[in-house]
């Protein structure tokens, strides 16, 4: 086929009737939009492509093609959009697919162009074969650019139908086996339904687990759903070195060169050609020079002879290995040195580092998810990698609901608190690196509630509130919450913490995900270390599940198989130097006191009992977790 010979018109010129009138091409689809997704289709098979549109005409401008609405007026079909591509194209033939159908064949404008010169016909149209009934797609269609006066005069005699024109010209089918690859979207459902990036409901999710009951679900089954469900923002951003640190690198680091750059001396001595080594007998060698850190030597030892040599030094051509400064005797004045070592103190290729050791030309030096530490900088420093992609920042919105909540300054009226959880939750989403939305107290009122959220999802990715998903509170916030989306409360094998709110809400044409955490000071951490942190990290790119340790238990814990339980623990060394946890104070879920003193948190699992004192139990080690 003459790929150079054919433009490629994506027809974006309809009204979207029964998409509700918006304009089907620039819905969202793949990622992107279903006409950038048609067009990315049709690139590989034509020499150039332009769109057909009749509205949005900036949006299409914005492909960078050119943009061809029709000439005949009024919305008069895709026949028209056809007209319009004939009178301005170039090339000598012209390839139309419709705006809405984005599974076309990637063999199409071969298959119809062959059949087209095979034939030597004017038009090839796509026929699929559905239960025996011939099915023609007059929309796929190879035309000969030459016809754009048969069509016009066809159109200006009135002519509407598709292929109504078809008896003036010479037209031949091409079949197409895959019926699918030709199918249209109609309908938003249909949209929603097809789109292969399209988020799970949590329904789909859900559908997964053998088994699923929403007021007794086990602590990783929450925690399944809850991964499978939320997806990584995309955006990524190109940021300085050093404003990587804590961020997530959106792509792999592939190495631009070696490091080292050049083999060389791991210890400050005297490169030496391993091959001079005597097995048992002093060996004496001449000291011809020095090479420095930085400074390579010009020129190279022969037999008998040795260089001085720093730590990194170059080793020099012929040596392969350098025996340390205090392995030998130096005799003589430094023009005339040698040196004299015993057999035996070193083998040849002792001390010598390889090029491309630490990193190879071309290999990953970091991996594409990985959270930037200190040692990630200066691993992409000795790079000499200036600017890093790492995706953008996360952003999280949170409030705490309940009318008895005070915030800090405000007296402390009967039988209220001050809020706390603003603040653990304010530090726990710090450490993580995300951008933080601190939406202050929200009262237990429906209207403020269904407020804060709306606003929450138009400026979040990610929603976090604490309180009202408790069994007494939770009426209205589930009415809200399950209104403004997808949105399940489960009640969880686990304690502290058993009701927690999940899902996705929408508003004003965003969405964000929803975490409604339990109230009780102590359980809005639990639930954040256990479902939420994993989750936002997910969504930041990143993957990073909890990493729990192993320690002895200094004691008894009672504990009661079937659910998983979370207690404060201080982790130190036993007397044996092997690490010992013991239970902190009073293990009460608004305690907040014990769970400041605890340096980590034990982890007794759905299937374990009593622990007994020597047994080994996991920890969660709070020091360093982000
Ligand atoms: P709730 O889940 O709303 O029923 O709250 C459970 C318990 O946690 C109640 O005793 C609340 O007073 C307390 N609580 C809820 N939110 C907070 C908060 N932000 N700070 C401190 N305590 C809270
Ligand atoms: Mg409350």
């Amino acid at each position: 086929m003459n790929k150079e010979s054919i433009s490629g018109l994506l027809l974006a010129g309809g009204r979207g009737t029964r998409m509700g009138h918006v304009d089907k091409g620039l819905q969202p689809f793949g990622g992107t939009t279903m006409a950038a997704h048609v067009l990315a289709r049709l690139a590989p098979q034509v020499a150039t492509l332009a769109i057909n549109a009749n509205q949005n005409l900036d949006r299409y401008d914005a492909f960078g093609l050119p943009v061809w609405p029709d000439d005949t007026p009024g919305f008069a079909g895709p026949l028209a959009g056809l007209e319009a591509g004939l009178r301005r194209c170039t090339t000598p033939y012209l390839l139309t697919a419709p705006c809405d159908s984005p599974f076309l064949p990637a063999d199409l404008a071969a298959r119809l162009f062959d059949a087209l010169q095979r034939e030597d016909a004017d038009l090839a149209v796509a026929v699929t074969e559905e239960n025996g009934l011939r099915q023609p797609h007059p929309v796929f269609c190879l035309i000969k650019t030459s016809l754009a006066p048969v069509l016009s005069a066809y159109l200006a005699a009135g002519g509407r139908r598709m292929d109504g024109w078809y008896p003036q010209i010479k037209v031949i089918e091409v079949l197409f086996e895959d019926a699918q690859a030709f199918r249209n979207i109609n309908t938003r459902e249909e949209l929603q339904q097809l789109d292969p990036v399209r988020p799970a409901s949590l329904a789909e999710v859900v559908s997964c687990l053998s088994s699923y009951d929403p007021d007794a679900l086990p602590v990783r089954d929450a925690q399944r759903i809850i991964r499978e469900f939320v997806t990584p923002v995309r955006a990524v951003e190109q940021v300085a070195l050093r404003a990587a640190l804590g961020r997530v690198l959106a792509a792999d680091i592939i190495s631009p060169i070696n490091v080292p750059s050049h083999d060389n001396s791991a210890m400050d001595g005297y490169a030496l050609r391993g091959a001079d080594l005597l097995p048992d007998a002093p060996t004496r060698l001449r000291v011809i020079g020095t090479t420095y850190a930085g400074r390579a030597f010009d020129g190279a030892p022969q037999a008998g002879e040795c260089l001085r040599i720093m730590t990194g030094g170059v080793m020099p051509a012929g040596c392969d290995s350098v025996v340390p400064q205090e392995f030998v005797q130096v005799e003589g004045d430094a023009s005339l040195a040698q040196i004299v070592l015993a057999p035996g103190v070193i083998r040849p290729g002792d001390n010598r580092r390889f090029a491309g050791e630490d990193l190879k030309l071309g290999s990953a030096a970091l991996a594409a998810g990985k959270i930037v530490r200190p040692a990630d900088l200066g691993l992409l420093a000795s790079l000499g990698v200036a600017e890093v992609p790492v995706r953008r920042r996360l952003r999280v919105a949170f409030f705490s609901t309940g009318d008895e909540l005070r915030s800090i300054g405000q007296p402390l009226d009967e039988g209220c608190v001050y809020d706390s959880n603003r603040y653990t939750i304010y530090g726990m989403l710090q450490r993580l690196g995300c951008d933080i939305i601190d939406m202050g107290v929200v009262r237990d009122d429906p209207q403020a509630l269904e407020q804060a959220l709306r606003d929450a999802c138009e400026n979040a990715d990610a929603i976090i509130t604490s309180g009202g998903v408790s069994v007494g509170a939770a009426d209205y916030t589930r009415d809200i919450m399950a209104r403004l989306g997808d949105v399940t409360f489960w009640k969880i094998g686990m304690r502290p913490g058993r009701p927690l709110a999940f899902g996705r809400i929408g508003s004003g044409g965003r969405s964000a995900y929803l975490f409604g955490l339990p109230g009780n000071p102590v359980a809005v951490m639990v639930s954040f270390y256990f479902f939420a942190r994993e989750a936002l990290l997910r969504m930041m790119g990143a993957e990073a599940p909890l990493e729990l340790m192993r320690a002895r238990s200094s004691a008894t814990i009672r504990k009661k198989p079937g659910r998983t339980e979370y207690q404060r623990g201080i982790l130190a060394r036993g007397a044996d130097g092997q690490p010992e946890v013991r239970i902190t104070g009073a293990q009460g879920s608004g305690i907040l006191r014990s769970m400041s003193e605890a340096n980590c948190m034990v982890v007794l699992h759905d299937e374990q009992g009593n622990v007994q004192a020597g047994d080994m139990v996991d920890v969660l080690i709070f020091e360093g977790l982000i």
